[in-house]
């Protein structure tokens, strides 16, 4: 007989992963016990040397798939000689059920359960077990107990029950385990809310109608995406002109019909996050209405039963989009849905199981062999990043694409995507969500961090909190972002290719070299500054920006040339434009990154208005003849008396104009733009180099997540001799802005909390 003792840290809680130790020391006579509490799992084994050494195989080759091992630890222990296996109760109350698991998209062994015919859960909406099914929107209070949740109302008959306590079921302690005999139930209904008998959802959805359905996180508007009527209907019912819909495919064979995936993304949609990937198509016949403008789908595969179940033989895709109007929050009640939802929805899917915490779907792409989140939510909240600094802050994000920070220790816990705050609905969920959020995670976080622009609804409610403020430039969160999420702690260069940011001298910031580290920075070089005709308008209207550029960079005598010559565009509009350039009302100044990639869009014609954020860049992106070869446009590095860096870019307007009346394609200028932009960040880099204490560059921003720059940027900078960061726990765009924020203000905190005792 021996004895070890093994120690097991990750994310190891809430994924089955105490169960899955018991059965494996069943299955190899192993006796001892299993505990967790706050620091991870620990197990006391013993049994002969053989019995132990596959015991410890069995443990590290296949472990639960929702949980990450990160460490592990195998020590000699003495034999105590234990007559059984078993699992000791949680150690250490509250602490360790704080960690909260995020929902858990439906496993293989469910999947056979509710698609095989001999099982009493066979088409069962519901079926979950220890490995699957609902956490995070579920639950109302800790420690993560059914009573807590929303399952509260649905007494586990006697069966379930049976499985519920038995170790070495795959359901023992599942706390939402249900069946059809005690489980929630769906229930199909028309508009006005009245049962429907008689007809399946896959028949409705066939024959072109459009339901709401209730899933996880959230509503869905569902209808089929090969019937261009319904598909249009849907565009034109949720006001959405241009935005790509995401769709739910029945299974990985039909994603590989109509999209191009490699490996990582098989990996990502098969994954127990199961989010939405953004995928190439292939050539397809699918109606062009789905994604307008673009050659990407995004796509995700069922992720409970209940989604499983809408499909049928002859209906293998379907629209996926969050139920809601426009750009309000998504839906996840009831009452709500059926009051909001009437316009759109001809037929409602309901169930009587509760959503309590709103979650819309994740999103990521997969660039340069990376996952990259650009939307985070279900599936990854809310686990935490560790960070490399204990600290206690709420850190409030931006207004757009928002999420919030709590830190706990050198855990950061970033909310789900809350949407855009300047929707009065969404800004109330946000509330709701960062009260809730502090009760789960038990905090009183000792000091608020704030963007630094006074606009934001999150900066002046931040302001609101009787504890210490602290204000941090848009930019360097951006930074300190991706500097957390790659575990760096050592000063380093930014790279920010950003839409909009408040500046420190109250310009609106954009494209940004910033040295700096979770203290502070130092602003190198940006692009030069520009006017930004009407503000925040010019974001909604592209052509504004192409204008204000010719402006700045032609001469007056030239523009008026110039956009005669534009014969694609609407000279009316330029016309008013240049006036209002020209008196300079509402025109503050930006060295946005964003609004220089609007600009080009917009003069290729390629989009002059746009209905969502970032389409102007986005289309252009999709139309850039990704195989060009050659060089970028001519761009100007000025240094005038001292730092930072201005990039002119007065030259590239000139060679582009050249290129547009010479009729080159727009593909090419396209690509030789997103190129020129590479060559510009690059130069920079090697103009600052004797500045820099490292040769790591992080980039960050929201056009950081553009695939094509990405991957002409990344290779350049390497063969420089960079070593290039990218973000791949939360997005590069500001949905990942609350992480950088909290480090630093945790830093800035201490700092002035141990200067004021000093003095
Ligand atoms: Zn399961
Ligand atoms: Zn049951
Ligand atoms: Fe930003």
């Amino acid at each position: 007989m021996e004895a070890k003792r093994i120690e097991i840290k990750g994310v190891v809680q809430g994924v089955g992963f105490r169960p899955f130790v018991y059965s494996t020391a069943y299955n190899n006579n192993i006796k001892g016990w299993v505990l967790n509490n706050s620091q991870g799992v620990f197990i006391h084994a013993e049994g002969s040397k053989g019995n132990l050494d596959a015991f410890i195989f069995a443990l590290f080759n296949n472990p639960p798939r929702s949980s990450i091992i990160k460490e592990k630890v195998i020590l000699e222990e003495k034999v105590e000689g234990y007559q059984e296996f078993t699992i000791v109760e949680s150690q250490g109350g509250g602490e360790q059920e704080a960690l909260i698991s995020p929902d858990l998209a439906m496993c293989p062994k469910c999947y056979e359960d509710v698609t095989k015919g001999e099982n009493r859960r066979n088409k069962y909406p519901f079926t979950n077990c220890t490995n699957c099914g609902p956490r995070f929107t579920i639950i109302k209070e800790v420690p993560y107990d059914r009573p807590k949740t929303t399952m509260a109302g649905f007494p586990m008959c006697s069966i379930c029950k049976e499985e519920y306590h038995n170790p070495l079921d795959r359901r023992f302690h599942a706390q939402p385990n249900a069946c059809p005999e005690c489980g929630p139930q769906i229930k199909l209904c028309d508009a006005e809310g009245k049962p429907v008998f008689g007809v399946t959802v896959a028949e409705l959805l066939l024959n072109g109608h459009i339901l709401a359905v209730k899933g996880l996180g959230g509503y869905h508007l569902v209808c089929d995406a090969k019937n261009i009527q319904a598909v249009d209907r849907m565009r034109q019912s949720k006001k959405r002109e241009a935005k790509p819909f995401a769709v739910m495919a029945k299974d990985m064979e039909v994603v590989k019909k109509y999209c191009k995936l490699t490996s990582r993304e098989i990996e990502l949609l098969d994954s127990p996050q199961a989010p939405i990937v953004i995928l190439p198509c292939k050539s397809h016949n699918l109606p062009s209405s789905l994604a307008p403008g673009v050659e990407t789908l995004g796509v995700m595969l069922p992720y409970t039963p209940l989604h499983l179940l809408l499909f049928s033989e002859e209906l293998e895709l379907l629209v996926m989009t969050s139920g809601n109007i426009s750009s309000n929050p998504l839906i996840y009640q009831d009452a709500t849905a059926l009051l909001e939802l009437h316009d759109s929805a001809e037929y409602y899917l309901l169930h009587n199981r509760e959503i309590y915490n709103r979650c819309d779907d994740s999103v990521v792409r997969v660039i340069n062999g990376q996952t990259q989140i650009y939307r985070r939510a279900r599936g990854y909240v809310p686990l935490p990043v560790e960070i490399p600094e204990q600290i206690s802050v709420f850190a409030c994000g931006g207004d757009l694409k928002s999420t919030f920070c709590l830190t706990k220790g050198t855990k950061a816990f970033l909310s789900q995507h809350m949407g855009d705050l300047d929707n009065y609905k969404n800004f109330q969920e946000y509330i709701l969500t960062a009260e809730r959020m502090q009760d789960y995670l038990s905090i009183n976080p000792q000091a608020v961090v704030v963007d630094l622009h006074p606009e934001y609804n999150s900066h002046k409610w931040g302001c609101e909190w009787k504890k210490p403020i602290i204000q941090v430039q848009h930019h360097h969160a951006h930074l300190a972002s991706c500097l957390a999420d790659n575990g760096v702690t050592e000063k380093a260069l930014g790279v920010i290719c950003d839409g909009t940011g408040y500046g420190t001298d109250g310009k609106i910031w954009g494209m940004e070299f910033l040295l700096g580290d979770f203290s502070g920075f130092e602003r190198l070089a940006h692009l030069e500054y520009t006017p930004l005709p009407g503000g925040e308008a010019a974001v909604k209207e592209p052509l504004r920006m192409a204008v204000s550029y010719l402006y700045q960079y032609l001469g007056q005598a030239d523009v008026w040339q110039a956009i005669e010559n534009l014969q694609n565009l609407k000279k009316e509009e330029m016309v008013i434009i240049m006036q209002q350039i020209e008196a300079d009302i509402n025109c503050p100044l930006t060295s946005s990154c964003g609004r220089l990639f609007d600009a080009v869009s917009a003069l290729l014609g390629i989009c002059t208005k746009a209905n969502y954020e970032g389409q102007a860049a986005i289309e252009m992106e999709e139309l850039a003849d990704s195989s060009f070869r050659g060089k970028g446009y001519g761009f100007e590095l000025e240094q005038r008396e001292s730092l930072p860096i201005q990039i002119s870019t007065a030259r590239m307007w000139q060679e582009l104009l050249a290129d547009i009346s010479q009729g080159i394609r727009r593909e090419q200028i396209a690509a030789k733009f997103h190129l020129t932009v590479a060559e510009m960040i690059v130069a920079t880099c090697q103009a600052l180099e004797k500045l820099l204490p490292s040769r790591k560059v992080a980039l960050s921003g929201g056009v950081m997540q553009n695939k094509l720059l990405i991957e002409i940027l990344v290779p350049m900078l390497k063969e420089k001799g960079f070593e290039p960061l990218l973000h791949n726990q939360v997005p590069a765009n500001d949905g990942g802005l609350s992480l950088g924020q909290a480090i630093i203000g945790g830093r800035l905190a201490n700092v002035c909390s141990s200067s004021s005792k000093g003095a």
